[in-house]
């Protein structure tokens, strides 16, 4: 159970380079990294506009001098301060993920960064070589991963509890971008546009947590091939999708399905996964992030609530409030920049024995959102046919 009490000594020194105060996802990576007292925001480059950036820096209590116009004028600012800044978040809009978390990792800082981590499966492999390199991690904040019923799934799959895994029927479809409110959304506007989104709107989006979700409740699991097949419904975001449908095949027969869209009239969030074996079923859906449903065929319906004992250690172990009691995605993103920092520290002192089985989205995490994009849009560009998994 998580009390309040610091997994770790120090508290690392922490800078952002995006999540102004306009976006839409600043606050929760400060929110999150905050919670537990394993990061202190100590600088940021904010904001695209440098003034808006330093203004809105200062009232989050940043010294005015570490509120930097832009990243590199961070980067080298800070590496030349002995107090300087040990781990960065990337919250910017995709097109600028791969310079910034470059940079950050030739600067020696440890990087938390958005998703998708860049556009190329090169790129990507790039970024987790140098990682690797300079000894610093990358982390990927596929928010909702950190939820405890996410690692209770992982548990009881691995513990056999479904059998052999036959199909894997995943979604994350909602409806506020059925019209084109791009129009006079700016944080929508540039998620269609392919300049600053590569080459996916929602497959890049969206399915990326889905799958992630998939990869962690059931990491044996690996795609030989998929098809993909994506459409524009409103026609001004061709050639970007705002809903697809993706089949993927399995290394062990098991069949996946992934429904992503925006376009889902009516949905709030609709993410939702549901893990079939040969003797039960599991499935969890975000909008009712503490129930997951157990079901054993033949018997019936069992609804396992977080926090409450009979769960495995590894889910209770980031409980934060005992059962009954609602968490969410704000508790599923401390426990995501919580595991961040304890990586980040084990990494700083060489702790192999720890890093080895310590789950959280890391950089192959990242490596695996671009290339399952790269593989989906390469299908759906090639007639929506089936093309072995690279
Ligand atoms: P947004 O457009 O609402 O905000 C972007 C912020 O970045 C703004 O403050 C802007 O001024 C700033 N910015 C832009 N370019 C910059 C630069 N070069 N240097 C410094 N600051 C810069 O976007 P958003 O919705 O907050 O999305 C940001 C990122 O977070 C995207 O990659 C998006 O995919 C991702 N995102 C992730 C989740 C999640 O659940 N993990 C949810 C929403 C968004």
């Amino acid at each position: 159970m998580i009390n309040g009490v610091k997994p770790l000594e120090r508290s690392l020194r922490w800078g952002m380079v995006g999540g102004g105060g306009t976006s839409q996802i600043g606050y929760i990576h400060r929110s999150a990294a905050l919670r537990d007292g394993t990061f202190t925001l100590l600088a940021g480059a904010f904001d695209i506009d440098a003034q808006r950036g330093r203004a809105f820096g200062v009232s989050l209590g940043v010294p005015v001098e570490r509120c930097y116009a832009d990243f590199q004028t961070m980067f080298q600012a800070e590496a030349a301060r002995e107090d300087g800044i040990e781990a960065v978040s990337i919250a910017t809009p995709n097109n600028t993920h791969y310079a910034i978390c470059r940079a950050a990792l030739e600067a020696g800082l440890h990087v938390v960064c958005e998703k998708p981590l860049c556009f190329s499966s090169q790129e990507a492999e790039e970024l987790a070589a140098l990682s690797r390199r300079q000894n610093k991690i990358i982390g990927v904040t596929y928010g909702y991963a950190g939820h405890q019923l996410i690692l209770q799934a992982r548990q009881m799959i691995a513990d056999g509890q479904l059998g052999e895994i036959r199909i894997v029927n995943m979604q994350f479809c909602h409806g506020f971008h059925a019209q084109p409110v791009e129009q006079d959304n700016p944080s929508t506007r540039w998620r269609v546009d392919p300049r600053f989104v590569g080459p996916s709107y929602v497959l890049g989006d969206l399915a990326t947590h889905t799958l992630f979700l998939a990869e962690t409740m059931a990491p044996m699991l690996k795609i030989q091939r998929l098809m993909c097949s994506r459409q524009s419904f409103v026609k001004s975001r061709a050639p970007l999708e705002d809903n697809a449908h993706v089949l993927m095949e399995f290394d062990n027969g098991a069949i996946g399905s992934l429904w992503c869209s925006a376009v889902n009239s009516g949905s709030m969030h609709g993410q939702k996964i549901r893990i079939v074996g040969e003797k039960a079923s599991l499935e969890w859906w975000d909008e009712q992030p503490n129930q997951l449903r157990f079901e054993v065929q033949g018997e019936p319906v069992r609804i396992l609530e977080r926090g409450m004992g009979y769960l495995d250690a590894l889910a209770l172990q980031d409980d934060r409030i005992g059962g009954g009691h609602a968490e969410g995605l704000f508790e599923a993103w401390s426990n995501l920049y919580r595991r961040f920092a304890v990586a980040m520290d084990a990494s700083d002192r060489h702790d192999e024995a720890l890093l080895k089985d310590f789950w959280y989205p890391d950089v192959n995490a990242g490596v695996m959102g671009v290339r399952w994009v790269e593989n989906c849009v390469r299908s759906a560009d090639n007639g929506a046919s089936w093309v072995a998994f690279s």
